[in-house]
């Protein structure tokens, strides 16, 4: 017999994970009773996936799980924030028991290391669709924004980009590719992108402005340039990618990807010149570290330079409800094959 929406979410959401002491009441009731840390501002951020469009259908729900946390965590990360608690809307075709015990412990075992409790949520039937509220604090005042940046400022990105973009492309690509050792890391990387919380904490007070790369580098950093009034020029073969990346990446790719590939969840930042040494400093001992790969000028719009030469990136770029884009292409096929992910509109 199939659960009952109230066993299901007992079974699978309730009493699981972390209790952390700023939840008065959590599960149970109509709502959540949350207290907010005095001297914090709150900071919320919401992100959805959609079976095939986010996600292929066949996808395990495990990785699911943990990526739909792990997309809200790095919007967390962008702002500076530390994340506290989230809520979960699940609209499920069906009450498939083997695929909500995968998805909840991959939700639970991220969620756990970052000790973010699930405070509630809402269960509905229809069209596989998961979406996560995220809600995080920083010190008042002190959250990274897009807007702030100045010309001299630095450009930084942590980690390594491209690596997801090219595993979306493989997965479309020819069978011995996918076999071969680099194809496990790339479809890691695409499946389960590492929220740089810690970095994005210790840029407070550092960083200018902050954005998360979701939906490429040009696409994002250009978010940073149009809020803060001002250009750039970025030096194209400083962008760090992986040994996977540069073993596996066709000529075309090698540069194309890391500007505009999609799903990387890396941070991209700017740092005033007089702070630079300090945020470097700091930024060795995280995972991912940082690595500067341009600056930002006055003249508005983003150059880009390869060993000193103009370099024109093929731009493009998948956006939900785009005119130039129809109906039909709008799945994951399209993107697959574009190598490029949906932007969330
Ligand atoms: P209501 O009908 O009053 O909106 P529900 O019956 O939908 O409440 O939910 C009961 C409780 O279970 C609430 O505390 C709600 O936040 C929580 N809840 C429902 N669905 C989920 C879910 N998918 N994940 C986490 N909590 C959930
Ligand atoms: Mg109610």
């Amino acid at each position: 017999m199939p659960l009952s929406e109230f066993d299901l979410i007992n079974r699978y959401f309730a009493h699981h994970g972390v209790t952390r002491p700023d939840v008065v009441l959590g599960i149970s009731d109509d709502g959540a009773v949350l207290r907010v840390p005095s001297g914090s501002d709150l900071v919320v951020a919401m992100d959805t996936m959609v079976s095939g469009v986010h996600f292929f259908p066949d996808a395990d729900p495990a990785a699911v799980g943990y990526k739909v946390l792990a997309v809200n965590l790095s919007d967390m990360a962008a702002m500076g924030a530390e994340p506290a608690w989230a809520t979960l809307a699940l609209t499920l075709p069906q009450s498939d028991e083997a695929w909500l015990a995968a998805f909840s412990a991959g939700l639970f075992a991220l969620a756990g290391r970052c000790g973010v409790q699930l405070v509630g949520g809402d269960t509905c039937r229809g069209p596989l669709t998961l979406t996560v509220q995220m809600h995080g604090f920083v010190p008042e005042g002190m959250a990274l924004r897009r807007a702030g940046t100045r010309p001299g400022d630095v450009i930084y990105v942590t980690g390594t980009l491209g690596d997801a973009a090219l595993a979306l492309r493989m997965r479309s690509g020819n069978t011995e590719e996918l076999a071969h050792t680099h194809a496990a890391f790339l479809a890691e990387r695409l499946e389960r992108p590492t929220p740089r919380i810690q970095t994005g904490i210790a840029l407070r007070g550092i960083a200018s402005a902050a954005i998360d790369i979701s939906d490429g580098l040009t696409a994002d950093l250009g978010h940073i340039l149009k809020a803060s009034g001002v250009g750039a020029t970025l030096e194209v073969e400083h962008i760090p990618v992986s040994t996977a990346f540069t073993a596996m990446a066709k000529h075309r790719e090698r540069w194309n990807l890391p500007l505009s590939g999609g799903d990387d969840y890396e941070l991209c930042f700017t740092v005033p010149p007089e702070k630079q040494a300090e945020a470097e400093q700091l930024l060795a001992r995280f995972p991912g570290g940082c690595t500067r790969i341009g600056v930002i000028e006055s003249p508005h719009g983003l150059r880009c330079l390869l060993n000193g030469e103009v370099f024109e990136p093929t731009v493009g770029g998948y956006q939900h409800f785009s005119p130039t884009v129809s109906q039909s292409d709008q799945g994951m096929q399209c993107k697959a094959k574009s190598g490029e992910k949906a932007e969330h509109t």
